[in-house]
């Protein structure tokens, strides 16, 4: 063999080994990174879904309070007893289960959510190409190696996704010198990826999607922890509390307190409710017994009841909101039936309120959509 072709075949054996160095990276590379890339579409899809629910839907786009007043308007639109009930047991459950239904309504058009998914694969995959190449530019010219080139493709595309470098240690050391070459592999596996199955099944959404209703769960989640605040319930009237702080500092409190027969209130030794709202009867002259503690205490100094008592400011303003006034005269009957006492004797539903209709207390509510 002459000298020359000696030097052909070492040559390219070299280019065969540098050829396969560049394959062994991109494959290897994309084979880790396609997780973080579903995760990124998913991500800037929940996000874009979340704001377009919070533009059409004012409900939405405002504080627990906000979402609070909408929900009572919703229950009295529907006029049934039952969510009336779910909604006064377990407002937080009823909370999440009201943003989750209208997830759920914006999520039944596939074809939106489609459209949205693939406009998302697209601009991904734009953004990992545009990457490579600017990566590939800077590491020829810094004269760098792997190592630096995943480095600086990491951290560049960490406003994006999530890449763990940790796990790409095992090529960094590849020989990626052909940057003709790496970048013909990268737009290779990037075509792979998107036409993966996990790919493809974004592609697709259909109504037994798993994908899609993880979707939804996580778009509910977001919305939910948006939302929230303070759960805890006055513990005369069932009224949660309005701070927007899950354990804020300070008393629980809240603007509108209900009757108390919202919270299953009675005379002692009677079947009757007690129908006074909270307001009133912290600055009246009666009294409350802790069934657990067989103790009376005035409510006037309600807090030496202790845990939960005293941990509610109450204030003595006799405030009163015409919408509690209005449930209890509408399922007065279900009420009654539900808790076992009546609205008679001292509890007696006072004319007044029965003058009240459902228009005014919605109006009072002062929903603007
Ligand atoms: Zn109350
Ligand atoms: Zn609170």
């Amino acid at each position: 063999m002459s000298h020359k072709k000696e030097q052909y075949s070492e040559m390219f054996k070299q280019y065969c080994k540098g050829a396969n160095s560049v394959r062994i990276f991109a494959e290897f590379l994309f084979k880790n990174i396609l997780p973080a890339v579903e995760e990124a579409i998913y991500n800037r899809t929940n996000l874009q879904i979340i704001n377009i629910m919070k533009c059409k839907n004012p409900a939405f786009n405002g504080n627990k309070c906000n979402l609070e007043n909408h929900i009572l308007r919703y229950l009295a639109d529907q006029e049934q007893f039952k969510l009336y009930t779910e909604y006064i047991d377990n407002p937080k459950l009823y909370f999440k289960n009201f943003i989750g239904e209208h997830v759920e309504t914006f999520c039944k058009d596939h074809k939106k959510l489609q459209d949205m998914l693939h406009g998302n694969l697209a601009e991904i995959k734009a953004c990992i190409s545009h990457t490579s190449t600017e990566v590939s530019e800077e590491v020829n010219l810094k004269n760098g190696n792997a190592s630096m080139w995943l480095n600086h493709f990491c951290k560049k595309l960490g406003d994006h996704m999530v890449i763990n470098r940790q796990s790409l240690t095992s090529i960094q050391d590849e020989e990626i010198s052909d940057t003709k070459f790496l970048k013909e592999m990268m737009a290779k596996y990037l075509e792979e990826v998107v036409k993966s199955k996990n790919m493809k099944s974004m592609k697709s959404v259909d109504a037994s999607s798993q994908h899609l209703c993880l979707l939804k769960q996580k778009i509910t989640e977001i919305l939910f922890k948006q939302l929230e605040g303070c759960w805890a319930q006055c513990p005369f009237c069932k009224a949660t509390c309005t701070n927007t702080i899950c354990n804020h500092k300070g008393d629980h409190s809240v603007q509108f307190h209900r009757s108390s027969a919202i919270g299953h209130s009675y005379y002692h030794k009677t079947d009757e409710f007690t129908n006074d709202f909270c307001t009133t009867n912290v600055s009246s002259n009666g009294s409350f017994i802790i069934l657990a503690c067989k103790k009376r205490f005035p409510y006037k100094s309600y807090r030496r009841g202790g845990d939960p008592y005293d941990k509610w400011s109450i204030t003595a303003d006799g405030s009163t909101q015409g919408y509690w006034k209005w449930f209890v005269c509408r399922f007065q009957k279900e009420w009654e039936d539900r808790c076992g006492y009546k609205f008679k004797g001292k509890g007696v539903i006072p004319d007044s309120w029965r003058k009240i209709t459902k228009e005014s207390v919605l109006e009072e509510l002062n929903i603007r959509d």
